[in-house]
């Protein structure tokens, strides 16, 4: 096809070809480098209880203060770092960092941190998180680990793992939530204590008739099975209203707030009400 287009097109097409496989090598190199030169750093966003208003706790995202290419988003950096086996040490990285954040925040408020696949495969992922723990002081309680439905479809081993960081008083997230191809039965036999909706169905919801019937129905199984349930991308009242009147419980957007990095956080100083 490409040969169909002209000779021109296809010079064109080979040199951008080349530039992709370069800027990804490049982008490799620099990726083994950064963990050490501690280019990392996490931005934090709240999520809310929304009967009251209140801030539960704070979601670490990490970003890459890249020396020449500026702020990186993990989406861009955090699937190569899984394919090289970097995202080991980077979420070891992360946990740390997180939890010595977390340790200095009022005792009401959560964090939450993701976890990749790779990691949770990883043999030393519950001695990772038990070490965060104790290197910074921070209650087990207090830590939530994100984790997409991919898991569900990994390895025993990857489930005993979830099972051990659960019994150490850590909560398992289902993060993403309808995005993927696990089944609902699985839903019931891992240690999850909250659900995260993927904000796919939040920014349909004022529109997608259908999209509302998905949030009621996750909605109702969450409350069923006694799990949490919090809506991502929340960006408007309207969707919040709609979220809201489908029973969901807790919500994260940037109608609440952007992530932003620590030092830029107003730390709420009020109790969460009980
Ligand atoms: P996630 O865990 O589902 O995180 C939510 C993403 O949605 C974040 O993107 C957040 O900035 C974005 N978001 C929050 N509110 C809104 C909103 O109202 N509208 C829109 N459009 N977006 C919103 P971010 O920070 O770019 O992270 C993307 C993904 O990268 C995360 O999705 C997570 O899967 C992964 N990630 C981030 N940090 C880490 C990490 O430390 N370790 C691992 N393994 N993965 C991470
Ligand atoms: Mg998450
Ligand atoms: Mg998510
Ligand atoms: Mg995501």
């Amino acid at each position: 096809r490409a040969k169909a287009a002209g000779r021109g097109t296809l010079i064109v097409f080979e040199q951008g070809m080349d530039m992709v496989v370069q800027d990804q090598h490049a982008l490799e190199i620099d990726l083994r480098r950064a963990l050490q030169r501690g280019e990392f750093e996490l931005h934090y966003q709240p999520f809310i209880n929304i009967a009251s208003g209140l801030v539960c706790g704070f979601e670490a995202l990490v970003r890459w203060r890249h020396p020449q290419q500026g702020l990186i988003p993990p989406d861009r950096f955090i699937p190569l770092a899984e394919e090289t086996g970097i995202i080991v040490p980077l979420g070891a990285w992360v946990l740390e960092r997180a939890c010595a954040d977390a340790v200095t925040w009022p005792v009401e408020m959560r964090l939450a941190v993701n976890l990749s696949p790779v990691q949770l495969r990883h043999c030393g992922i519950v001695e990772t998180v038990g070490g965060a723990l104790r290197a910074s002081g921070l209650l087990a309680t207090r830590l939530e680990l994100e984790v997409t439905e991919t898991v569900m479809l990994a390895g025993a081993d990857s489930r005993k793992s979830l099972q051990a960081i659960g019994a150490m008083g850590v909560s398992i997230v289902l993060d993403d939530f309808g995005t993927g191809y696990a089944s609902l039965s699985y839903l019931a036999e891992m240690p999850f204590s909250k659900i995260k909706i993927d904000r796919g169905f939040v920014a349909d919801l004022p529109t997608h008739h259908t999209s509302r019937a998905i949030v009621s129905a996750i909605t109702n199984l969450a409350s069923a099975l006694h799990m949490e349930i919090t809506a991502e991308g929340v960006e408007t009242e309207e969707q919040l209203m709609i979220l809201k009147a489908a029973g969901c419980t807790h919500a994260q957007g940037y109608y609440f707030a952007r992530p932003r990095p620590i030092g830029d956080i107003e730390m709420p100083r009020q109790a969460k009400k009980v």
